[in-house]
């Protein structure tokens, strides 16, 4: 299926991993996530920061990529959402490499809140393998969204 003649991947297999910076799908093995670059754009395949995704590019990343996804489902006028977001920030260079953090900000893509039924915000819901794994709403700081997240991965 692919050249990789690498001898170290021996004990692993690749997959498919969506790049958080341009949404371009790469195959590489999940393990070299960290140190791995984008085929298309060079930048790293992990991100330390929360990426924002409108509908198109979160449908890739839940269904294409390989990597979970932690959603933060926000809108601006949330007290509770901008009081989480540094902490959400901050679990993203924890989770660098593990689990992509990302946002949706509910207000600009309404459709996108409406077709994951998001009731309250904020919403967390975790993705993996192509479906939802976790969900959970209010606020939570950044230990707690951590241990959230590995919890469930
Ligand atoms: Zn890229």
């Amino acid at each position: 299926m692919t050249a990789d003649t690498s001898p170290t991947s021996s004990t692993s297999s690749t997959s498919l991993i969506v790049c958080p910076h341009c949404h371009t799908t790469n195959r590489l093995d999940i393990g070299d996530v960290a140190n791995a670059t984008c085929g298309r754009c060079q930048q790293p395949m992990h991100s330390s920061k929360p990426v924002a995704l409108d509908g198109a590019s979160l449908n890739k990343h839940i269904s294409r990529s390989a990597m979970p996804v932690l959603v933060d489902f926000w809108a601006p006028w949330c007290g509770p959402c901008r009081t989480m977001a540094p902490q959400f920030e901050a679990a993203a260079v924890d989770l660098a490499g593990e689990v992509l953090l990302a946002k949706v900000d509910t207000e600009a893509h309404q459709d996108v809140g409406a077709r994951f039924n998001i009731r309250s915000i904020p919403t967390l819901a975790l993705f993996k393998d192509g479906r939802e794994v976790a969900r959970t709403s209010g606020a939570m700081s950044r230990a707690d969204l951590v241990k959230w997240a590995r919890g469930q991965t």
